[in-house]
């Protein structure tokens, strides 16, 4: 009796050539390339995803066009429904008013910026296919190295040894604090509030940024209906105050109506989405940046290396590419006989991403600052730009970059 008792306190230890953290949107989907790669066996990958409580996130990303073509290449858009994803064609960038939107419309030809589809969908859609790589359910506690492989140490005592660590554990990744990799905070006292508004008129495919009063505020399309997820940036104690009210969605839907009084668009609150009961949700925005986002056999994926404002709604389409650039260094390095922690791999990796984060960091910083500044001289000259970038080739270095 006593020997089985101290058997199952004894640690479990396992080892796999690669090692995911993280069971966001963004570890899921480098499970699944790992696989796909053909450079590992399903038995070496190792991916450690944290059970959640009861979670429901009703929250729909952007994915723009060349983060579609990804999805479609790993096959997670096969099985979908079209009531599952909405195509976007036109995008529409409000300033201090609703006259003159800077806009790009591709609705003729038919051509698409991309397509808004539900988080949880894609997330079923990547664990369908990962049946076979082995799971860890617990938080991983320390971390430790030596000169062949690092070691995770889990809550539930469980220890994994490893060549590479790819770590997706989030904005806050606690793998970046415990191998000290630096991370620029940025204090932006803002909160992102997310849910769901019924329009006066049919969204017609398009995708709405605004920077009203109240903060910035991006309206996505949801299904083929007039019904939008918002996602608004807040101040956190403006946030407070609102949360205090018996109607929140009515006093947002109120700060629209005003807003878009010119264009007669109105917004007004709804009770149900499909089954689930329409509630405001909220993801307090703590924003940073890595300019070295590797260690020793560590690579940070996703918004771990990475979290930027959603504003753009570019966060996970940045992470995709994270993605993509670690099969690309890994494929580059190992045909060379590479060990999977060599610093070739490491560095081609940071020096693929380094860029591309400072553009999308760059220019969600400065809309967001800009728009949010107290001046309204600030505004005034962000918005006669906008008027005047509108009318000239210039403004698609905004779609450029969101494409990246
Ligand atoms: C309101 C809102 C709207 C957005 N809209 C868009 C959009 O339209 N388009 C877009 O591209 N991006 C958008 N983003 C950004 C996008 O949601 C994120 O970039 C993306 O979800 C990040 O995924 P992730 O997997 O990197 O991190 P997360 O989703 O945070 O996942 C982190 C994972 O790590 C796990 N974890 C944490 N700690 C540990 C530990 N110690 N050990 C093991 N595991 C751990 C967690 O359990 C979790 O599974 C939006 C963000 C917000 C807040």
């Amino acid at each position: 009796m006593k020997s089985v008792e101290i058997k199952k306190n004894l640690p479990r230890e396992y080892f796999h050539k690669i090692c995911v953290v993280g069971g966001g949107l963004t570890g899921a989907i480098m499970t699944l390339m790992l696989k796909k790669s053909n450079l590992f066996r399903s038995d070496e990958i190792g991916w450690i995803k944290p059970k959640i409580k009861d979670f429901n996130d009703i929250r729909t990303t952007f994915f723009n066009e060349k983060s579609l073509e990804l999805l479609r290449g790993l096959n997670l858009l096969k099985n979908l429904e079209s009531s599952d994803y909405t195509f976007i064609n036109k995008i529409q960038v409000f300033g201090m008013n609703s006259f003159s939107p800077l806009e790009w419309d591709y609705s003729n030809p038919k051509l698409n910026f991309g397509a808004v589809i539900k988080n949880d969908i894609i997330l079923k859609s990547v664990i369908e296919q990962l049946k076979d790589i082995k799971h860890y359910q617990s938080l991983v506690t320390n971390t430790q190295h030596d000169d062949f492989e690092r070691t995770l140490y889990l809550k539930d005592k469980t220890i994994i040894k490893t060549y590479l660590v790819l770590a997706a554990d989030g904005k806050n990744s606690y793998l970046r604090k415990l191998v000290s990799i630096k991370a620029f905070q940025k204090k932006v006292n803002h909160v992102a509030l997310s849910g769901f508004l019924q329009q006066s008129k049919n969204h017609n495919n398009t995708a709405i940024q605004a920077f009203t009063d109240l903060g910035p505020i991006g309206l996505l399309p949801f299904e083929n209906k007039n019904i939008i997820n918002f996602v608004q940036s807040i101040e956190e104690n403006k946030y407070k105050q609102i949360l205090s009210k018996t109607k929140p969605e009515q006093y947002l839907s109120d700060n629209l109506n005003s807003f878009f009084s010119d264009v007669e668009l109105k917004f007004k609150p709804l009770q149900k989405v499909n089954q689930f009961n329409n509630k405001l949700s909220s993801w307090k925005l703590d924003l940073n940046f890595i300019v070295n986002p590797t260690a020793y056999r560590t690579i940070l994926i996703g918004d771990a290396a990475h979290s930027i404002h959603p504003l753009a709604g570019q966060g996970f389409n940045l992470s995709l590419r994270d993605c993509s650039s670690v099969i690309k260094s890994l494929r580059n390095n190992l045909k060379f006989g590479h060990d999977l922690g060599d610093n070739s791999i490491l560095s081609s990796y940071k020096d693929d991403r380094l860029p591309k984060t400072v553009a999308m960091t760059a220019i969600t910083d400065f809309l967001f600052y800009g728009f949010t500044s107290k001046s309204n001289k600030t505004q005034l000259f962000l918005t006669k730009g906008m008027e005047t970038l509108n009318k000239t080739n210039l403004k698609n270095i905004f779609r450029d970059i969101a494409s990246v």
